[in-house]
């Protein structure tokens, strides 16, 4: 099963006492169980949330760390229904507000919200029903900015509070207080007062996305002192991940997609995420050529369009939707078969976020990002401005062109979790068909591109890195190629040392800005000049079989026969360790 207590810094409850929280014999229990089943119409809960519910009950400050998806609301609003009063919940998005008003309204749970669009006659209201003993509202919705502006506002909580009718705080999106989080929001860190000015009622802090770290800052901003925190396992061990070698030639890679959704995904739903609302629109027509049920979704369509291809999409008219990360929020959408990436994500964070839509309902389902090598720098320009953008953006291109290690434990080192092969089962790429690989020297191949950038420099010339791939294939001028060593290696293979230098910093990005665009020009890294001396080594991972599309099998053995012949064994060096490619051949769900 999924549950598993954090990795707590200070141990505040044995695991013994942790389990008795999974039992049903608190005073409440038998009225939970019956809310559950005939207010929630839930046959069970899923891990982790009937020890939520019940340590909330028993008024222990909480921290719950779950994937979005996994129901985090449902542990504070069915102990909502079973307290005295009402719970105060704090969301960031009035969007997210308005959806759970117009679930918990379904089901007859009676709620309101407050946010900056509300008239005075509504908050006057709410305001009154906050301090009503018959609490005709079970949960308070408000915004961030609501508790931090209006001084109407925190009175009335105040008066709630000391006739205890406020009886419990759930923080939604919790990791919005800090700074170190991906997406602090200033008002959340003023939340701190709740806790000082009620310290008596329980808090309830839900999130997908922090970790230990973050989760320390938020504790200390929200003033609650040594919270139990739950996490849940972020291992979705239905989804199947895999990576696939994107062409540079468009048309290829478009091929390559709709053959995969023909074949593997006949009559299934799913989405395919693109870069910009261009490529959204380009796609989804060639898929339609292709006889693809495809449309596209971005932010700049009207708003009726948009829900109108969600509607159809959600009762399955339309197979798929291509779709920038516009579409996300709000998709719940449980039997999506495939979340396909027409190219990387900006992070592994946001990869996991993104294709973790496929499969909710917990049946297999695969998550396909196409690894392409331009796509690495329309990204780097796009996280320019951010302070960890780029960083993050390796971390991802990092998972990308891993070879040799389970992608479940290249993606788990980001929610701090340890994830072996065990806990993958054959469900990534690399563990089910382990390719083969040789360990390479490519440092006389970065000699190559070094000369390269040099000699750009030299003629006051910038290159991009299209330009530089393009110079090192010999398709520049003439005249330099001439001066320069023009590669033996195929594009792909080119392209695959380029990023890897640049992941090794022997090469870096140099950006320049215009007023309208930002420009990305390959010079050397930090470690370039070590090149300079013969003996210095640079080794790689080249894959000799497998990886995606069908023109890079075409070119598999050409690195390693063209190495051998033009610089002898010695570059080649196939590695004791090297696993022996045992060809699985499952079948894909
Ligand atoms: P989160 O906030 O963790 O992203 P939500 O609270 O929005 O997730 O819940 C996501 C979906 O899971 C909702 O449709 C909810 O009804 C469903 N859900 C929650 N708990 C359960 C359960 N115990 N069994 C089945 N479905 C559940
Ligand atoms: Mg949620
Ligand atoms: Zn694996």
């Amino acid at each position: 099963s999924f549950s598993s207590m954090s990795d707590c810094p200070y141990p505040v409850m044995s695991k013994q006492e942790m389990q008795h929280y999974d039992s049903t014999d608190f005073p409440w229990s038998k009225e939970v169980e019956q809310l559950l089943k005939d207010l929630f119409h839930l046959s069970e809960f899923r891990a982790l949330q009937l020890r939520a519910v019940n340590l909330t009950l028993s008024g222990r400050d909480l921290f719950l760390v779950m994937p979005t998806g996994r129901g985090k609301s449902l542990c504070y609003q069915l102990p909502a229904v079973c307290s005295k009063g009402f719970t105060l919940v704090v969301t960031p998005l009035v969007s997210l507000m308005e959806d759970q008003i117009m679930y918990l309204k379904s089901i007859s749970v009676s709620a309101a919200m407050l946010n900056a669009s509300s008239s005075k006659e509504h908050s006057k209201s709410v305001m009154a029903g906050m301090m009503d003993p018959k609490a005709p509202f079970k949960l308070v919705y408000v915004t961030p900015e609501k508790i931090a502006r209006s001084k109407m506002l925190m009175s009335r909580l105040e008066k709630a509070y000391n006739a205890n009718l406020l009886s419990r705080i759930a923080i939604d999106e919790v990791h919005c207080c800090s700074q170190w989080g991906h997406d602090f929001r200033p008002d959340y860190k003023l939340l701190g007062i709740l806790k000082r000015q009620f310290p008596k009622v329980p808090l309830l802090g839900l999130t997908a996305t922090a970790t230990s770290s973050v989760l320390k800052d938020c504790e200390k901003i929200l003033c609650v002192k040594k919270p139990i925190t739950l996490t849940a396992s972020f291992n979705r061990t239905n989804l199947y991940y895999e990576v696939r070698i994107k062409d540079s030639d468009n048309d290829l890679s478009t091929n390559d997609i709709a053959v995969v959704i023909k074949s593997r995904y006949k009559d299934q739903s799913g989405i395919v995420y693109v870069f910009s609302q261009k490529d959204a629109e380009s796609l989804s027509s060639e898929l339609q050529k292709r006889d693809i049920m495809a449309y596209a979704y971005h932010a700049s369509m009207d708003p009726e369009e948009k829900s109108s291809i969600h509607q159809r999409w959600t009762s399955n008219k339309i197979q798929v939707v291509v779709a920038t990360v516009a579409f996300g929020m709000g998709i719940d959408k449980p039997d999506v078969r495939f979340v396909i990436h027409h190219t990387i994500s900006k992070s592994v964070e946001n990869y996991y976020q993104e294709s973790g839509r496929a499969g909710r309902d917990n049946n297999p389902a695969d998550c396909i990002v196409y690894f392409g090598f331009s796509d690495i720098f329309r990204i780097s320009t796009m996280v320019v401005m951010e302070n960890v953008g780029q960083q993050k953006l390796r971390e991802m291109v990092d998972y990308c062109q891993t070879i040799d290690r389970c992608r479940r434990s290249v993606m788990a080192v980001h929610f701090d979790e340890v994830w072996d092969e065990k806990g993958c089962n054959q469900m990534c790429d690399t563990c089910r068909h382990p390719k083969d690989f040789t360990m390479v020297d490519v440092a006389q191949h970065a000699r190559q591109v070094v000369e390269i950038v040099e000699l750009a420099v030299s003629m006051d010339e910038r290159l991009t890195p299209l330009k530089l791939v393009d110079a090192w294939m010999g398709k520049g001028p003439v005249k330099r190629r001439k001066m320069i060593q023009v590669t033996t290696l195929s594009r792909l293979h080119a392209e695959a040392v380029i990023v890897w230098l640049l992941l090794q910093n022997y090469l870096s990005m140099d950006f320049s800005f215009t007023p309208y665009t930002t420009y990305v020009y390959m010079k050397l890294g930090c470690r370039a000049p070590l090149l300079k001396k013969q003996t210095h080594t640079v080794r790689m991972k080249m894959w000799t079989s497998g990886p995606g599309s069908a023109r890079v099998s075409k070119l598999l053995n050409e690195i390693t026969t063209k190495h051998s012949t033009k610089e002898g064994k010695r570059s080649v060096q196939s590695r004791g360790d090297a696993p022996v490619s045992k060809k699985v051949k499952t079948k894909l769900p």
